[in-house]
């Protein structure tokens, strides 16, 4: 996606050869006009599914999945991250770690609000070893709900997760795919 990418190249700040800030446009401030172009492509690249829910995590997912969510009329669960649950038995759960916060979450969804018969569209703002989505996936896979696939704004392709989890079968269509940070410059596969 042209325009995604130039926005990246004009304000994304490379933080270190495996950590990009987009801080102006997706993970503090929202470009609104940039994220409705994205629930769009996501929806164009995911036209001949059914998706009956958009599934999420808090808190960078939540913009461009509801701008999907709002463009397909569907709605958008966000995972909760919390430190430690109080225990309840009406949430799915699962661990996430972050290699970018060096540290595990607790993710829940409650059970109101995904169920056997959805089909699941999985949406996050970064793909980088794929902990999130395993994260999710499991979530869905406690649901019993059927996961059509992956929508990732920015998927960095020099990290293992967006391979691994193609290798598993399933669908993975990322917005910008970056083949390198190295030198401070963000260089993007074809
Ligand atoms: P993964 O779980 O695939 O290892 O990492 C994806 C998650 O970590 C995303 O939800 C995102 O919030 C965060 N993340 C991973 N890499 C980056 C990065 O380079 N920049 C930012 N801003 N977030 C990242």
């Amino acid at each position: 996606m042209e325009l995604l990418k130039d926005k990246i190249t004009k304000e994304g700040r490379v933080l270190s050869d495996t950590v990009l800030k987009v801080d102006s446009f997706l993970n503090h401030q929202i470009d609104p006009l940039l994220m409705k172009e994205v629930g769009e492509e996501f929806a164009n690249r995911f036209a001949d599914q059914v998706i009956t829910k958009v599934l999420t995590i808090e808190s960078s997912g939540i913009a461009p999945a509801t701008f999907l969510g709002l463009t397909i009329g569907a709605p958008v669960v966000f995972a909760r991250k919390k430190k430690s649950l109080t225990l309840s038995d009406n949430l799915y759960t699962s661990q996430v770690y972050s290699f970018t916060k060096n540290e595990t979450n607790d993710i829940s969804v409650s059970k109101d609000y995904l169920k056997a018969d959805d089909n699941v569209l999985i949406i996050d703002d970064f793909l980088a070893n794929g902990e999130a989505v395993k994260g999710l996936l499991d979530i869905a896979e406690q649901a019993g709900a059927h996961v059509v696939g992956v929508g990732i704004v920015i998927e960095k392709g020099f990290q293992m997760g967006g391979k691994a989890l193609r290798e598993q079968g399933l669908r993975i269509e990322s917005l910008a795919n970056i083949k390198s940070l190295a030198d401070g410059k963000v260089e993007f596969f074809d």
